[in-house]
């Protein structure tokens, strides 16, 4: 099967070979009342990769996801409204 193409999810740059690229996920640790939500952000790796991790393409991209994070407490943007809801 081949493999799929890797986009930025900051700036949807195509990932080539060489890049340097990182992974950015939103965990949390500890339960209910206790739990706290934390950022981390390794070297990118193909096995890593999962639905819920952005992949970004540098320091500029991840300086935009720290920063939604940090005011939001998401990666994704926030809707006011969601359509689902
Ligand atoms: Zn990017």
């Amino acid at each position: 099967m081949k493999q799929a193409r890797v986009l930025c999810d900051g700036c949807g740059a195509v990932k080539q070979q060489t890049n340097h690229w990182w992974i950015i996920e939103s965990l949390v640790a500890g339960r209910e009342e206790n739990a706290k939500s934390y950022l981390q952000i390794r070297p990118w790796e193909q096995d890593w990769q999962n639905n819920d991790a952005k992949d970004v393409c540098g320091e500029r991209c991840v300086s935009i996801f720290v920063s939604r994070w940090v005011a939001t407490g998401y990666l994704e943007v926030q809707e006011t409204v969601k359509a689902d809801q």
